[in-house]
């Protein structure tokens, strides 16, 4: 038996057999078999060799047919070079000599001989040499892919129970997960508020992230115990622990089951303020899990997860039908849909031949959109004709000036003149807003507020900016804490300067889904929070157990500390007196 520990990402606990899922991008880490499975990885290894050698012939033959003169040469050049490498018989020996002798799979073998030869070319001097590093690479990523694509192909076809356990994921793969079988997940990458960890928590799957090396101690098929609630994962556990876990996870299920009486009661503090308690999803189909759950409206509809679970661009069709069916569900009720924020870790980067170097700080979210008007104007006309059917709002993610702004709400106004000339009806006094994310907003807000119906503070990404802690970077989680005064004082300005221009607001980032937080954010003002569908209930009833009061109180003297554990730890203290069961 092994524990290790991680960050919780996503409550509850899953008992099951481990599913081990690779990525092709990252480092395979080494996995040892059992020395009986070693033929078969052997024959797996040559396989993989022969798929690739047919694929890239194919490949070849469909080129000579299209190019013409210099191209086709290199081209052919490079065919000739790849194929050289896939026929060279010591390279293949070197990999089946590595999968006999130290008993490891396939995957790892390759992986590991492959990047040691282009770790070898790296360092020669002759630039014509050194630049074949990139060919190896790309043998490697080939030969993965025919290794790997079964194993895609295992996890889209599940007929039992799994814990799926990576290095790390991608929000792509984690919303394909299909919850029946998935029931835990654990990566050794990522953090709190990376995607991936967003997806898992909104689809109700426990998960731990920053694991930093759980696979290489993994094999498929150990029994395995996911804490989403303490960030612990026991691997191979005693049957004492199983029969422990056992038991946390009926506590567990019967808080839910308790908490769900107060689904239909109102988010109302004890003296009576009513907060008003929204949920953010990646979905249409959650919407219907947000109203189960209590939720009163949509407070962030992630839409980019429309270009994310499908092989080619969505249509403006795709887009009307998605949010038609999400205001379906909340026809009398608020429903914010917040333009594509595909770039960073969403979508944008598989599709450049040269990943940009800072994905985070470069072409995302509105930016991109500003760059791709036929993109986004495409989603703005469908959310304009939707916004006939409920309550919409418009919503657009990562402003950080107010240029930006004007330009988004100019296309905006463009689509609309659109939609007149064609006589298509859509509401005229729809509701624009921005998130504030960027600690260039939060510092401007007093200004964007002229210009905007609302403010929704993302607090994941504002923290990310502020500390500049990537969020997803299991390296830094620790640094990584929107409990920093310097956080703290930026939401306190822009829940000031909305206060003051008298717009809406409101928190969708994950720290209006943490129990910790809640009591301090309706201290500082806060009065409409959008958290993950499965975390409604918990945080109604935090909101019911307190006094305005007491929230005023707490935040008066969280403002007055400056250390960001003095200030966390007083939160949780705080927290776990009112709802100890949470903790
Ligand atoms: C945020 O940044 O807080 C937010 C809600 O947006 P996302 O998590 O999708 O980046
Ligand atoms: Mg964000």
């Amino acid at each position: 038996m092994e524990i290790k520990s991680g960050i919780a990402v996503s409550p509850g606990i899953a008992i099951a057999k481990s599913m081990i899922i690779d990525s092709e991008d990252y480092r395979i880490p080494r996995r040892s078999i059992n020395p009986s499975q070693r033929k078969v990885e052997i024959q797996r290894a040559r396989e993989a060799f022969e798929n690739a050698i047919s694929e890239l012939t194919k490949l070849q033959a469909r080129q000579d047919a299209t190019l013409t003169g210099i191209e086709q040469r290199q081209i052919r050049d490079i065919f000739a070079v790849h194929l050289r490498f896939l026929h060279d018989r010591s390279l293949r020996k070197k990999i089946t000599d590595l999968i006999h002798t130290e008993s490891v799979t396939a995957v790892y073998a390759v992986s590991k001989t492959l990047r040691e030869i282009a770790s070898h070319f790296t360092r020669v001097k002759d630039p014509y040499i050194s630049e074949r590093a990139a060919d190896i690479y790309d043998i490697e990523r080939r030969l993965l892919a025919q290794l790997l694509g079964s194993r895609r192909e295992d996890i889209e076809h599940l007929t039992e129970e799994v814990v799926v356990v990576a290095r790390e994921l991608s929000p792509t793969q984690t919303a394909g997960f299909n919850k029946d079988f998935v029931k835990g997940i654990a990566a050794d990458a990522g953090g709190r508020t990376s995607h991936a960890a967003i997806v898992a928590r909104s689809l109700g799957i426990p998960a731990v992230v920053a694991m930093e090396d759980l696979t290489e101690s993994i094999s498929g098929s150990d029994t395995v115990i996911i804490d989403g609630n303490h960030g612990i994962v026991i691997v191979n556990p005693d049957s004492k622990t199983i029969a422990q876990y056992e038991g946390y996870s009926r506590e567990f299920v019967e808080l839910e089951r308790k908490l769900d009486a107060i689904k239909k009661k109102p988010a109302v503090t004890r003296d009576g303020v009513k907060v008003t308690l929204l949920g953010n999803i990646e979905f249409p189909e959650e919407a219907e899990i947000v109203l189960q759950k209590g939720g009163e409206g949509i407070g962030l509809y992630r839409t980019e997860f429309l270009y994310l679970n499908r092989p080619s661009e969505p249509t403006e069709q795709d887009h009307y039908t998605a949010y038609a069916e999400t205001i379906g569900a909340f026809k009398h009720r608020p429903v914010t849909i917040r333009t594509m924020d595909l770039g960073a870790d969403k979508y944008t980067q598989s599709k450049r031949f040269v990943p940009e170097p800072n994905p985070f700080l470069g072409l995302r979210s509105i930016r991109f959109c500003l760059k791709n008007l036929a993109v986004f104007k495409t989603q703005l006309h469908a959310i304009l004709r939707a916004s006939v059917l409920g309550e919409v709002k418009i919503m657009f993610p990562l402003i950080t000036n107010l240029q930006e702004l004007m330009q988004a709400k100019m296309i905006l106004r463009d689509v609309m003149e659109d939609l007149d000339e064609a006589s298509i009806a859509y509401n005229k006094h729809v509701e624009v807003g921005i998130m504030i994310e960027t600690p260039s907003a939060a510092l401007t807000a007093c200004s964007l507020a002229r210009d905007v119906d609302f403010f929704s503070i993302g607090t994941n990404d504002l923290t990310q900016y502020t500390l500049a802690v990537d969020r997803g970077n299991e390296l830094v989680s620790t640094l990584y804490s929107s409990a920093d005064p310097a956080v703290l004082r930026l939401i306190r300005t822009v829940i000031q300067d909305a206060h003051k221009a008298q717009i809406d607001l409101s928190v969708c980032g994950e720290m209006a889904s943490e129990p910790q937080y809640i009591i301090l954010l309706l201290g500082m003002g806060v009065r409409t929070v959008s958290v993950a569908a499965p975390m409604i209930p918990e945080i109604k009833q935090i909101i019911r157990s307190v006094t305005m009061e007491e929230c005023n109180k707490v935040a008066r003297k969280i403002l007055g500390m400056n250390s960001e554990r003095q200030i966390s730890n007083y939160l949780r203290d705080t927290a776990r007196k009112v709802m100890p069961e949470a903790f």
